[in-house]
């Protein structure tokens, strides 16, 4: 390496500097300033580049002439810096690099809002275009990174092809209500038809056009071509759910399986999710470490434990005849046919069976049109995975393949055959078995994090007039 090169040299990542660090290395390093203090013969910067939890602690002899520059180096500057690496006698780090050389990139002004101090996470969400800079968020965001590449690993490593979906649909069949409307009329002056309504053959699409809440019915058409395939891509729900577990804007992965029932499904469900926890731990062990000291809900151990255990099965009804047993303890009185709360969902995982739970065989009633029906003709295929703290993770069913069986659901549910025609066709043509599931990404981060409010989980989160960076 050629020493003289000093800040013409290629920066290297503080990641990469620290897993192959060697004593009395030349190297670049390029980051932003966490703290500074200066003293008579040397000072010490902080700085952290984002590509890893540590920060490099950086020393500067003032004997060097670009001790000067540090006059304008403020917390939140970037900085670039030329300099030797060395064992550090100092606790707390194993390297720090005595620098020779050094450019401030950007100064930042006095007002910088994140100061050494810690921030409570409210705060942290008003600057959301600034908070990836402290540890906690960088130590999310990175988590939120190596688990979408654990996901792709982990269906790329079974033959599952990443499929597609649209973001724009004209199919409202699944969250009548809870859709974002898009269209290029002018609102204030739209064309009518006879009845006075609005007139959408007009509109760019030339009929109601939404975002979508779920790539599933593509997905299905993409499987009963494909075989076995995942979306993982944004959905949006309109639903007014002021809660920590709700976002109008999230991510969410749909295996979609042919040739597979319920039971497959659920397998399916159970190695994903333990395939992710068993790896999310060793992937990012120094960000969970850090999590885990912050946050009271952030258990890496417990995590990755749950990477060996098998989830638990209980069908919906013998559940409601679990809850019913102990109903004082709810707010929401449990009953058959009614939907689970969040308050019966945590009880299940956490009291009664001390971990995941699939739930299975729901009342027909509360589920979508295109779960398969059971032979009892009052439940479908449908199952749930709950995890404790969070509820609800992953929705799923086993598809309705019977076209009689699904055109009379349709029917009786008086939703648009005509556009559920392509729908309906792909049990006209070789239909087969096939299930599949719905995993809400940030609902996993959050639950791997231990942040308690999912808006703390995605870099910009959307909800209920919140829409601010
Ligand atoms: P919930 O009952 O918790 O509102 P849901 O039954 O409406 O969820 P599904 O339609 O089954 O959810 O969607 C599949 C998965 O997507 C859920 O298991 C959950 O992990 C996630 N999910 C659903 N709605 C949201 C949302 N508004 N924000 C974030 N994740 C969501
Ligand atoms: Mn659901």
């Amino acid at each position: 390496m050629n020493l003289s090169k000093g800040l013409k040299m290629h920066r290297i990542r503080v990641k990469a500097l620290f897993d192959g660090a060697e004593q009395g290395q030349p190297v670049k390093v390029a980051g932003w300033v966490k703290s500074k203090r200066v003293s008579k013969k040397f000072a010490f910067l902080v700085i952290n580049d984002g590509s890893c939890q540590t920060d490099l602690q950086v020393i500067v002899d003032s004997d060097k002439e670009c001790f000067a520059k540090l006059e304008s180096i403020g917390t939140g500057s970037s900085v670039s810096m030329f300099g030797e690496l060395r064992k550090s006698p100092g606790k707390g780090q194993a390297w720090e690099l005595h620098a020779s050389d050094l450019e401030v990139l950007g100064e930042s002004s006095s007002d910088y809002p994140l100061q050494k101090k810690g921030h409570s996470l409210e705060f942290l969400r008003e600057i959301g275009h600034l908070r990836g800079r402290t540890n906690t968020f960088g130590a999310v965001y990175r988590v939120r990174n190596r688990l979408s590449f654990l996901v792709h690993q982990f269906f790329q490593g079974r033959g599952f092809l990443w499929a597609h979906t649209p973001i724009l649909t004209a199919s409202d069949c699944e969250g009548a209500g809870e859709l974002f409307k898009v269209t290029t009329l002018d609102l204030a002056n739209p064309p009518r038809n006879d009845e006075g309504g609005v007139d959408f053959s007009n509109d760019f699409f030339g009929k109601p056009t939404h975002l979508t809440v779920s790539g599933q019915l593509n997905a299905e058409s993409m499987a009963l071509s494909l075989g076995d395939v995942y979306t993982f891509g944004p959905t949006f729900r309109a639903e007014n759910s002021n809660t920590t577990r709700h976002l109008s804007e999230f991510w969410m992965i749909e295996p979609e399986m042919a040739f597979a029932n319920l039971r497959d499904d659920m397998l399916l469900a159970e190695e994903f999710l333990r395939y992710l926890f068993a790896n999310i731990v060793n992937d990012c062990g120094d960000e969970l470490e850090f999590l885990g000291k912050m946050y009271p809900d952030c258990d890496p151990q417990g995590i990755e434990n749950m990477g060996s255990k098998n989830f638990a099965r209980v069908s919906y009804t013998d559940a409601i005849k679990e809850l019913s047993a102990v109903s004082s303890k709810f707010e929401f009185e449990p009953a058959w046919g009614v939907d689970l709360q969040t308050e019966h969902e945590k009880y299940l995982t956490e009291q009664v069976f001390s971990g995941p739970v699939i739930v299975t065989d729901y009342p027909k009633d509360i589920k979508a049109f295109y779960m398969k029906s059971n032979p009892d003709g009052k439940t479908v295929a449908a199952m749930d995975v709950l995890v404790p703290r969070i509820g609800e993770i992953i929705g799923g069913s086993q598809r309705e393949d019977c076209y009689d069986a699904l055109l009379d659901r349709v029917n009786g549910l008086d939703l648009p055959v005509e556009d559920l025609r392509w729908y309906l066709d792909l049990r006209s043509y070789g239909g087969c078995p096939h299930a599949g599931f719905g995993l809400g990404f940030e609902r996993l981060v959050q639950y791997v994090t231990g942040m308690v409010n999912i808006r703390d989980v995605i870099p910009f989160p959307r909800a209920p007039k919140v829409i601010p960076f």
